[in-house]
């Protein structure tokens, strides 16, 4: 720490006071939400930092700089990697290796590339919702979802674990994160076990926490502001 200001574990704490009392309003046992810490753009010695202070669970949205870290970093106990961005299907195969988890499964083709299982592992999976309009955002069109999610039902090397979404611009997170929830209803009705919701930012955790979210992806709050991207 330089400047004197709090630290990191500082803000891990704040963070977790934050939710274990979003938890609580909502009459949630906070043992039950998982928070990712989402480290991309920041050096492994931050995720080396973080493992130091207990964390387990980080996140990261580009393919290259999470499988360079996770190399760095294959000596860390436990530490399990989250594939948080858009994955292209020529890359989501190599993603297997090191993700324990990937939130953005939203279209057939990321699906058909990550399921094959040739490598025996067994990589959790969430379908990634689309809660508005804009492409950019990524995301399966709500009435797609079903369509998707059988076919990850489908994919021997995947394990559905449930639903993920990133709130839209222009209204209220928890209006959205409501819908979210909905959704979720529906894969339930698929698959039972599929009962994950991965929602929630630095921004809108606690709207988050209040619709259902089991898995909290956050990284400003935790880490400080971002360095530019590599
Ligand atoms: C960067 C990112 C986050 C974390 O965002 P913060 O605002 O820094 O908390 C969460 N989810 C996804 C998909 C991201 O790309």
């Amino acid at each position: 720490m330089t400047s004197g200001g709090p630290g990191l574990g500082d803000r891990l704490a704040l963070v977790a006071d934050q939710v274990a009392g979003a938890a609580s309003a909502a009459g949630r046992d906070p043992s039950t939400i998982t928070t990712i810490v989402v480290t991309k753009f920041h050096p492994a010695a931050l995720v080396r930092e973080l493992h130091g202070l207990g964390v387990r669970d980080v996140g990261e949205n580009r393919h290259q700089e999470a499988q360079a870290k996770s190399a760095e970093l294959a000596d860390l106990e436990g530490l399990r990697w989250h594939f948080v961005g858009q994955l292209q299907s020529k890359k989501a195969r190599q993603a297997r290796r090191y993700a324990h988890a990937v939130h953005s499964l939203d279209r057939e083709s990321v699906v058909r590339a990550i399921a094959d299982d040739a490598d025996g592992l067994v990589v959790d999976g969430f379908v990634q919702v689309a809660l508005d309009d804009d492409p950019g955002r990524g995301g399966v069109p709500v009435p797609d979802v079903e369509r998707l999610v059988e076919l990850v039902l489908a994919s021997p090397g995947l394990r559905l674990r449930g639903v993920m979404a990133v709130a839209p611009l222009g209204e209220p997170a928890r209006a959205a994160f409501a819908r979210l929830r909905a959704v979720s209803d529906r894969v339930r009705a698929l698959d039972p076990g599929a009962d994950a919701i991965s929602a929630g930012m630095s921004q809108d955790h606690a709207d988050a926490v209040a619709e259902g979210a089991t898995h909290l992806r956050i990284g400003t709050a935790v880490t400080g502001p971002r360095p530019p991207a590599p």
